[in-house]
């Protein structure tokens, strides 16, 4: 096994997702499970399944490709507002997909005619965050032209919040995006199947029971992969936390001085790092650094080590603390934000490996997307 690798826990994605699944489920919520950040991985997606998502989200189409050809048979839902370019291929491959754009829609329903096909849309809304979706005041005149294209078919309103903008969920949104279903429905002329309002940042409202009943689907990702809702990052309970960790190597252990010697510039990044005099320290130089991976996202799960820095090959640790306890070659886990987790699944450095191992299948030897 060559370092450094990236982990992958299947049974505890599925445990997670099956846990998250309940959650909702109590209060009628369906979950699509969100594989981005693990590229459309189709074992990641197996095991959301397993654990009961009923569909599978993601915001590229290769990685849309990825899930089909990696023999995920769910309905899958592309969640980046399609490119007027790839109309024919978000037909070809998604089963839903979220639009904000006329044009967009125009193009999607000739490519549906073409292909013999109907492609079911949720209308993305503005609550306020500031990323895709129209403006509350814009949303019925384009439901009313979506509502001539032939091929499409109008399935549900949504919204996505917390992602740009950090705008919480709350009773009032959630209440809005409701309301303004109802009316989308009214100039569709007929009921819609889904109000997707909720994202992993929504785990809290549902657990203060303040959703709007016709709430009836969320879009999980980071929740099921890393047991966390997002508003503050808590974890959230019954789920686990160390279902993906980063695996890096040991290459060199010495003791130097906690301050550069000599005059400092810039460093290799272009920043001016600041040290603090601590003395002599054990540092650690690991295989992995900002080419694998955002080392601010990382934490060591032996908790007497800290992070120092990074350079793109390097990660530098004090692990003074654990001095006598860790050699050259010792491999150290550590657990990952989604933004690192993010970069170490699209590193080509970093190999992935699947847990739990079975015979021959545990090396997952596919280059980033
Ligand atoms: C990524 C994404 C999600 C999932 O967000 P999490 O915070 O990981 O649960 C949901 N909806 C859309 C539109 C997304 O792009």
């Amino acid at each position: 096994m060559s370092t450094p690798y990236l982990s992958m826990d299947l049974a505890k994605i599925e445990a997670n997702a099956r846990r998250v699944v309940a959650d909702f489920a109590a209060h009628g919520i369906a979950v699509a499970g969100v594989t981005k950040v693990t590229c459309g991985h189709p074992a990641v997606a197996q095991a959301m399944l397993r654990g009961g998502v009923s569909m599978i989200g993601d915001s590229r189409l290769r990685n849309l490709h990825r899930l089909r050809e990696g023999g995920v048979t769910a309905p899958l839902m592309l969640l980046r507002v399609p490119a007027l370019s790839a109309a024919a291929e978000v037909v070809a491959c998604a089963d839903v997909s979220l639009n904000s754009e006329l044009a967009v829609l125009e193009a999607l329903s000739a490519a549906a005619l073409a292909q013999g096909r109907v492609h079911e849309v949720i209308v993305m809304v503005d609550l306020g965050d500031l990323r895709e979706g129209v403006m509350p005041t814009e949303l019925v005149p384009l439901v009313t032209a979506l509502k001539a294209l032939a091929g499409v078919r109008m399935v549900g309103l949504g919204t996505n919040l917390a992602c740009f903008g950090g705008v919480v969920p709350s009773r009032e949104n959630m209440g809005q995006l409701v309301a303004l279903s109802d009316e989308a429905a009214r100039a569709y002329g007929q009921p819609l199947r889904w109000v997707s309002g909720l994202n992993s940042s929504g785990l809290a409202l549902l657990e203060a029971g303040h959703l709007p009943p016709a709430m009836n689907q969320a879009r999980i990702g980071e929740a099921i992969l890393l047991g966390r809702e997002t508003i503050i990052r808590r974890p959230w309970p019954g789920t686990a936390q160390d279902a993906f960790l980063l695996h890096a190597e040991v290459l060199e252990l010495k003791r130097k001085p906690s301050v550069p010697i000599g005059t400092l510039g810039e460093d290799a990044f272009g920043e001016r790092p600041r040290f603090a005099e601590r003395g002599e320290r054990l540092r650690a130089l690991l295989n992995v650094g900002r080419e694998d991976v955002e080392h601010a996202g990382l934490t060591p799960l032996d908790e007497r080590l800290s992070i120092v820095g990074a350079s793109s090959g390097y990660l530098v640790m004090d692990v003074s603390a654990a001095a006598g306890d860790i050699r050259v070659g010792d491999v150290l886990p550590f657990a990952l934000t989604y933004g690192a987790l993010l970069r170490a699944m699209t590193s080509e450095y970093v190999e992935k490996r699947l847990l739990p191992l079975s015979a021959g299948d545990g090396v997952d030897t596919r280059g980033a997307p």
